[in-house]
């Protein structure tokens, strides 16, 4: 994928917009740190993210760090509790949790100019920063409301960094240094959101063995809670009393996240012997069976109790399908009732807002048409993008130093 390939999409105008932003970071070196190769929506970014900075003359790296059962259960207990479970993680595991960043630190090269660390796994990490050198920490998770011992704990070493990055302003804490607010964003271009022909999604979601001859209801998700898979086949229940429709919830685990095979096990449990409700363990690289979903569905799903950003409800939009969603975290600045889908409090209020729109057509095909816009102007990758340059040049000339872009007027 080149840049150029996003002409199409977002116009020529952002496009130079990019460059000449990026035209005086030209060599900088940024290395991006996170936990998982695959699964979940920081690995979707980065995938993307890094290759087009490249192509803009940044010398962005990826890369990951590893760890063993203990480190990844400690890191999803923190990950639930900084979303705000109630969650006391043991002394011990915090310090296994900080001896695998040690050992991870030693293996990796730290050559850059600006270091991104994505989330809590990695955060330790800080004791490996030089001199000279800036180290940025981008939350993706909703920690609007963290779990006090958890926060107070990753809190010493997340103010050591220079500055850190949020996806919505409330989930902003009191840090020492400057918070960014940065969205995340999709690839209108990668498999998952490509234009796909009617008859090859078609083709592909019924070679999975769901029949496209009802209304589709579809959430795609990992095996989560927070992401209430069993809230939604409640919801789908009480909507099909009145209103014929299926429904598919699909979804993988990521490697990071060991609470996946329970959450599933629960989920089938629910679904016993519904033969409209599909639940689909999806292998990591299902991206294509995933367009071809969203692109399916009548009404996209995402109701989350909890949600840093909620990629699958931009994709979701992108596709021009009306999404319900949970009104909570980064959903709310994605929906917008009656003009880019609808925020629901409660199963009753998905049931019926999945019942409100499979009635009315109409105002279906207006949502998903607006909500199509909506991600165009704001969640796109080309802005996630943009906000890094921008990102950059405030982080190294942002004392008072005017850059003129060349180009500008
Ligand atoms: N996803 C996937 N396979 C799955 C479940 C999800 O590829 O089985 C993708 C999904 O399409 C989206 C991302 O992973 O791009 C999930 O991001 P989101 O922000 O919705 O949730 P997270 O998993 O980061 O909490």
């Amino acid at each position: 994928m080149k840049l150029e390939d996003y002409i199409p999409v977002v116009g020529a105008e952002y496009i130079n917009q990019l460059e000449r932003l990026a035209r005086p970071l030209k060599g900088l070196r940024v290395l991006n740190v996170n936990s998982t190769k695959k699964g979940g929506g920081v690995a979707e970014l980065l995938n993307r993210t890094v290759p087009l900075m490249n192509e803009l003359g940044i010398e962005a790296r990826w890369e990951v760090i590893e760890g063993d059962a203990q480190f990844f259960k400690t890191t999803k207990s923190m990950h639930n509790s900084l979303q705000g479970d109630k969650i006391t993680i043991p002394r011990e595991d915090l310090d296994h949790y900080i001896e695998v960043n040690v050992e991870n630190g030693r293996k990796l090269s730290f050559d850059a100019d600006i270091v991104v660390i994505h989330d809590p796994q990695p955060a330790p990490l800080i004791r490996y920063r030089k001199e000279g050198q800036h180290w940025v920490w981008r939350c993706h998770i909703d920690i609007a409301r963290p779990w006090r011992d958890t926060w107070n704990f990753l809190r010493q070493f997340v103010s050591q960094y220079d500055c850190s990055i949020f996806s919505m302003a409330k989930f902003s804490q009191n840090l020492p240094h400057p918070q960014y607010l940065i969205t995340p964003a999709i690839d209108p271009l990668s498999e998952k959101n490509v234009d796909l022909p009617n008859s090859e999604a078609r083709k592909i979601v019924e070679s999975l063995g769901v029949k496209l001859d009802k209304p589709l209801i579809v959430q795609i998700s990992r095996f989560d809670r927070f992401k209430d898979p069993v809230g939604v086949i409640k919801a789908f229940r009480m909507a099909r009393k009145f209103n014929e429709c299926r429904l598919v919830l699909a979804g993988g685990g990521a490697t990071d996240d060991p609470e996946g095979e329970e959450v599933y096990r629960q989920v089938i449990q629910e679904a016993e012997g519904d033969p409209d409700i599909h639940v689909l363990m999806l292998p990591p690289e299902a991206h294509r069976v995933i367009n071809a979903l969203q692109r399916c569905a009548t009404i996209v799903m995402q109701k989350s109790t909890k949600e840093g950003f909620g990629l699958t409800v931009t994709e979701g939009m992108w596709k021009g399908k009306p999404v319900i969603g949970g009104a909570v975290g980064g959903i709310t600045v994605q929906i917008y009732d009656y003009r880019t889908g609808f925020l629901v409090h409660s199963i009753e209020g998905a049931a019926y807002r999945i019942r409100y729109l499979l009635n009315r057509p109409e105002m279906m095909r207006k949502i998903g048409k607006s909500a199509k816009e909506f991600v165009r102007s704001n969640y796109l990758i080309t802005r996630n993008v943009r906000d890094y340059l921008l990102l950059f040049h405030s982080i190294l000339y942002g004392h008072g130093e005017t850059i003129v872009l060349e180009g500008a007027e």
